[in-house]
């Protein structure tokens, strides 16, 4: 039997990173076993689903290489489909119409509350052979009453559940429109899903979905069910924690290899291994691995992962995403690929994120560093530099070739000629061909600009000296 799983999120909001961590796992799970992994969008809540959580729970999906083989399939497009399944349950004795009103099983609740039972329905229209004609009613599922549910867990073990603490559920409401339980069970069913791997929030869920399965006389799946993620307060991650959301990773410069990296690793483990490339993560993960305890969201070690991943990343892995945090700096459209993978090298070794990159490189891509870093200027920009400035500036005018060997000819020229250490040329340097005190080495510094830009620079700097003097 093939493997088919599915990722099957409701459309109320953007995708965070517990729905991208449950994502990740049945993909990766599905790879290694060769399977097909689907995208089911559960659209059943009409009020709160909409068009554009579906974009972008897409948009995270594909940024992090979480494409689906199937879907997107829509709920939405199902009704007709779950209306079917609940005509041959009725036929088959299966569901029932129940014309309780709202006060009835309001007064009901309130009843098992006063007497400390939990709120559930009392079946009284479950035997009644009702004929419903054009009464309002809403359709139930007749829940067997005696014995338990039981199945296999892939991760938690084996999970029984008393029958008993079932209520009769409702599979279509006075509107005629599905519940979400019978929506999954009928998709899951028709879309020959084989393993459910989804948040464990959703075990209570499971035996109704299991009765729903076996009144059809349809083969139940299997089941994972994934711990939860907490915050570093120990509580289920949401918005307090910082970034939720999967895009907004994106924005603060994470690179979608360290994002899967770091939660693959949240709940599994592969010995002492902590940096995964996806190759790695597609042949070694496997769901039943995982452990039972909520794992904690840790933003530096993801962090540290990130700087890992900056680090071996190919230009094509980077070149996106550095042009992407480029263009949030006002650099659009970005400068050409060829362009961008000459200076990777420079900034790939000293960036955590992908911001910090594109703000370190941003000034070999702006028409002026005007105006300096104030500190760095009154530290470094003396008039004492000028006469040396002006003397490399020349220097470096009549290279016959601009190379890093070339430009340090002239570069050590003009420190013999003036006496200077090396710092003593290359800050005032860095100031006015960045901005500011801190660049790669001057020499490569210098080399990325382009010689037609350093000389722009020197010149600016000279007129800017020009201007303090006096
Ligand atoms: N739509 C559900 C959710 O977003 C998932 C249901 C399931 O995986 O069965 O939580």
């Amino acid at each position: 039997m093939t493997l088919r799983t599915r990722f099957a999120p409701s459309p109320t909001g953007f995708l965070h990173i517990g729905g991208a961590r449950t994502a990740l796992f049945c993909h990766l799970h599905t790879r290694r076993n060769q399977g097909t992994f689907i995208l089911r969008v559960e659209d059943t809540d009409t009020e709160r689903s909409t068009q554009a959580a579906v974009d972008v729970i897409v948009e995270g999906l594909n940024w992090l290489g979480l494409t689906p083989d199937e879907g997107p399939y829509f709920q939405s497009h199902h009704t007709a489909r779950y209306l079917e399944v609940v005509q041959q349950m009725l036929a088959a004795g299966h569901a029932y119409p129940c014309v309780c009103s709202r006060e009835r099983l309001d007064a009901l609740r309130e009843g098992q509350r006063a007497t400390g039972d939990k709120p559930r329905y009392d079946g009284r229209c479950r035997d009644l052979n009702l004929s419903v004609g054009d009464q309002p009613h809403v359709i139930r599922f007749k829940t067997p009453r005696a014995g338990e549910t039981l199945w296999e867990d892939q991760i938690q073990g084996p999970i029984r559940i008393s029958n008993g603490e079932l209520d009769d559920l409702i599979l279509v409401r006075s509107d005629g429109s599905p519940t979400y339980n019978l929506a999954v069970a009928v998709d899951d069913h028709d879309m020959g899903i084989t393993l459910v791997i989804r948040g464990e929030d959703h075990i209570s869920n499971t035996p109704r979905q299991i009765h729903l399965f076996r009144a059809m006389g349809w083969e139940v799946p299997e089941y994972a069910h994934m711990p939860l993620l907490h915050g570093s307060d120990g509580a289920k991650l949401s918005k307090r924690h910082g970034a939720v959301s999967v895009l907004q990773f994106r924005e603060e410069g994470f690179l979608p290899s360290a994002l899967n990296n770091y939660l693959a690793r949240l709940g599994w483990s592969h010995g002492e291994q902590e940096i995964f490339t996806r190759e790695e993560l597609e042949q070694r993960f496997d769901v039943r691995q995982l452990g039972r305890s909520a794992s904690i969201f840790d933003r530096a070690k993801l962090l540290w992962i990130n700087g890992h991943h900056i680090r071996a990343a190919t230009p094509e892995q980077l070149l996106p995403e550095l042009a992407f945090q480029l263009a949030r700096l006002g650099i659009d459209p970005p400068p050409p690929p060829e362009q961008l993978a000459a200076i990777l090298p420079e900034f790939q070794s000293r960036a955590a994120t992908l911001v910090e990159m594109a703000q370190k490189c941003r000034f070999l891509f702006i028409d002026s560093v005007l105006p300096y870093e104030e500190k760095a200027a009154r530290k470094h920009l003396t008039q004492a530099a000028r006469a040396p400035l002006a003397a490399l500036a020349a220097h470096l005018e009549t290279l016959p070739e601009w190379t890093t060997t070339a430009i340090d000819t002239a570069f050590q020229h003009t420190l013999t000629t003036f006496g200077l250490s090396m710092g003593q040329l290359a800050q005032p340097l860095r100031v006015v061909l960045t901005g500011s005190g801190a660049s790669p080495g001057i020499l490569e510094t210098l080399w990325m600009l382009g010689r037609e830009k350093s000389l722009a620079r020197l010149k600016e700097g000279d007129d800017f000296l020009a201007s303090q003097n006096g």
